[in-house]
């Protein structure tokens, strides 16, 4: 089941995408929902699949991209945050700010929280989350070299596309899952979910033993080698098996 929110001229709303058909649904985040309309596809914009109160990213997380950077595999998950600002859907412009000379691109699974959860064992982590979608966890390589904290080169508005849509946990093996970032057509990252150090379930658990998770919030579960330059003009596309493609241009501030 794929979980979308969506736009029309009267009003922003959450639906299932069958076929070519969005049903509009109450709660998205509960089992029990109700169909409440009916709309064509081709009919609405698509926005972010989700309004976070928070994203919190995974920096190392591959095993092939730890070998690729001569690092150790971490013993814990580094973490660090995006704010929901920085937040744009499929389709949308991703800006190269000004302040920036280098711009990456980093194609992420990313986790959505279904339950409000804290403290959460290992094992009950599925419970609490409701799917998965694609990410770009956009990145001003300079800045962050530059800076000790990576909240700057992390967090400009446009920095965090996310979707088109939701998968839910049930449909999908989210342990073994290709994922690929294109650039102008060209395959750049290309890995597979069984690359992780920390999988899905661990991240969760651990996360939640710092901060309460909502329903809605994002955790972006880090990339695979390959991550590099974009730059206006640019396309990039992540795309991962059994949920979409995730596309987004860059642009010029301004
Ligand atoms: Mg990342």
């Amino acid at each position: 089941m794929k979980i979308g929110r969506f736009e029309n001229s009267l009003e922003v709303f959450y639906g299932i995408i069958e076929n070519k058909k969005v049903l509009k649904v109450d709660s998205p985040f509960s089992d029990d929902f109700k169909v409440i309309g009916e709309y064509n596809l081709e009919d609405l914009k698509i926005l972010p699949p989700t309004e976070p109160s928070k994203i919190i990213c995974i920096g190392l997380n591959y095993t092939d991209h730890a070998k690729e950077l001569g690092m150790d595999i971490p013993d814990e998950p580094i973490i660090f945050l995006k704010p929901p600002t920085s937040i744009i859907g499929d389709g949308d412009n991703i800006i190269y700010p000004e302040m920036s000379k280098l711009l990456h691109y980093e194609a992420e699974l990313a986790v959505v929280i279904g339950k409000k959860c804290k403290n959460v064992k290992i094992e009950d982590s599925f419970n609490y989350i409701l799917g998965f979608t694609c990410f770009n966890d956009v990145t001003a390589r300079d800045l962050q070299r530059k800076d000790v904290q990576w909240t700057r080169a992390k967090s400009f508005d446009t920095f965090a596309p996310v979707g088109p849509w939701i998968v839910k946990k049930d449909n999908i093996e989210v342990s073994n899952l290709n994922i690929r970032m294109y650039k102008n057509g060209k395959i750049v990252q290309d890995s597979n979910t069984k690359n992780f150090i920390f999988k899905v379930d661990e991240v969760v658990s651990f996360i939640s033993k710092i901060m309460t998770l909502l329903p809605g919030d994002i955790i972006a579960t880090g990339t695979p080698p390959g991550v590099g330059e974009m730059n206006v003009g640019d396309e990039v596309v992540v795309e991962i098996e059994w949920i979409g493609r995730l596309r987004n241009k860059v642009v010029k501030e301004g």
